[in-house]
């Protein structure tokens, strides 16, 4: 279980769930990117055509 960076909401994560994969709040609709999983952090996915750095 999760927590959307975005709205606080929890995230329930498949079984099988990877980092850097992508995941949809269902509450407030933003995609996250699972960018850890012991413990769980997600982070905002970066929009389309936006440049967020390496
Ligand atoms: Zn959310």
């Amino acid at each position: 279980m999760g927590e959307c960076p975005v709205c606080a909401a929890e995230i329930e994560l498949a079984k099988d769930a990877m980092v850097s994969e992508i995941v949809v709040c269902e509450d407030c609709g933003a995609e996250l990117e699972i960018v850890g999983l012991d413990p769980v952090k997600l982070d905002e996915a970066p929009s389309t055509e936006e440049d967020w750095g390496q």
